[in-house]
C-alpha cells in the first residue's frame, strides 16, 4: 500500500509560524502565559498547548498585570495592543504578516481620511481586528446583496480591502458592483492564496490514488471543503484522528491519498500516516 501526502496539507504558513511561537513561549517561561481566545480551532492542539501551561481567556481584563498575552495570528486592534502596555502585559505578537499588511493599510489609508471597507465576515475575528485598526468606523460587506442597503457618501474617498480568506469569486463581483457605485475608491486585493493552494493540491491528488483521508475538525468549514472536492473524486474518508480509521476500510485500496484541513498540526497528520503504513 502507497501513501501520498498532498502538497499544503493542514497549517499553513501563517498558523505554522504562530502555533510555532506560542510553542516558545511556553518553553521560556514557566508561568503566565495567556492566549486571547482558542489559539487555533484544533482541540487535540489546544489541549497539548494547555498541558504545557497556556491559559484560555475571552478579554484581557482576565489577565494580570506582568503577564504575556498570545495574540493570535488573525490579529487584533490596536486598542489590545495600548491596553495591554497600560497592563504592562508583554504581547507575543503572532498575528500573520499577510494580516498585519491590512492592519497597516486600514490605519494609513483612515489617517488619510479614507472610509475603509472591508469585503468579510463581520463576525470573524480577523475582520474584527481589522476594524480596530480604522477606528471600528469601517464599512463591512459579505454578500453582494449587501450593497445595495448601504448609503454611501460620494464626497468621500474610500479603500476596499479583503478578510485574506474571501472566496476570490465574491471578492470580485462586489468589487465590480462598488465600482459601479463609487468614484474614488482604490482597491487592495488582500486575499491569501493559501486556501485556494491546498485545496487545488488536494482536487490533483485525488485524481491520483484509489481514496482520500481528509484529516480536520468535523465543525471546521475549509476541511469540510476539502471532503465536498475530495468525495467528487474518488471515496473519502474524513477523520479527525487516526482513531477513526480502521483496517478493513483501508485495506482495499492501493494508493491512499491524505491531506488535511488548515488547522490540523503535523504531528495528527504523522500519526495518520504511521498508522496507514502500520497496514
Ligand atoms: S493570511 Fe494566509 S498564511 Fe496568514 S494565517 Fe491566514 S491563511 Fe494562513
Amino acid at each position: 500500500m502507497k501513501v501520498k501526502i498532498s502538497k499544503n496539507a493542514g497549517f499553513c504558513f501563517g498558523v505554522k509560524r504562530a502555533m510555532n511561537m506560542a510553542w516558545n513561549e511556553l518553553e521560556q517561561r514557566d508561568s503566565g502565559v495567556y492566549a486571547l481566545g482558542p489559539l487555533i480551532h484544533n482541540k487535540q492542539a489546544v489541549s497539548k498547548y494547555e498541558e504545557k501551561g497556556l491559559k484560555t481567556v475571552d478579554n484581557l481584563n482576565e489577565i494580570p498585570s506582568n503577564e504575556s498575552v498570545i495574540i493570535r495570528s488573525h490579529g487584533v486592534g490596536e486598542s489590545v495592543y495600548t491596553k495591554s502596555e497600560s497592563k504592562e502585559i508583554t504581547i507575543i505578537d503572532t498575528t500573520c504578516p499577510f494580516v498585519k499588511k491590512i492592519h497597516n493599510l486600514a490605519k494609513d489609508y483612515s489617517d488619510k481620511g479614507y472610509k475603509i471597507i472591508v469585503i468579510g465576515d463581520k463576525n470573524h475575528p480577523e475582520v474584527i481586528g481589522i476594524n480596530g485598526w480604522c477606528k471600528e468606523d469601517a464599512i463591512i460587506i459579505k454578500t453582494l446583496n449587501e450593497i445595495d442597503d448601504i448609503d454611501f457618501d460620494l464626497n468621500k474617498k474610500y479603500c476596499v480591502v479583503s478578510q485574506t480568506t474571501i472566496n476570490p469569486e465574491l471578492y470580485n463581483s462586489i468589487v465590480d458592483k462598488l465600482s459601479k457605485i463609487l468614484d474614488d475608491v482604490i482597491y487592495k486585493n488582500t486575499i491569501c492564496s493559501a486556501t485556494k493552494e491546498r485545496q487545488q493540491s488536494a482536487r490533483e491528488l485525488s485524481n491520483e490514488v484509489d481514496c482520500m483521508i481528509v484529516i480536520g475538525g468535523k465543525h471546521s468549514s475549509n476541511t469540510q471543503k476539502l471532503v465536498d472536492i475530495c468525495k467528487d473524486i474518488v471515496p473519502t474518508f474524513a477523520i479527525e484522528t487516526k482513531d477513526e480509521l480502521n483496517k478493513e476500510d483501508l485495506g482495499k485500496y492501493n494508493v491512499i491519498g491524505v491531506t488535511a484541513g488548515a488547522s490540523t498540526p503535523d504531528w495528527i497528520i504523522s500519526q495518520v500516516i504511521d498508522f496507514i503504513q502500520s497496514i
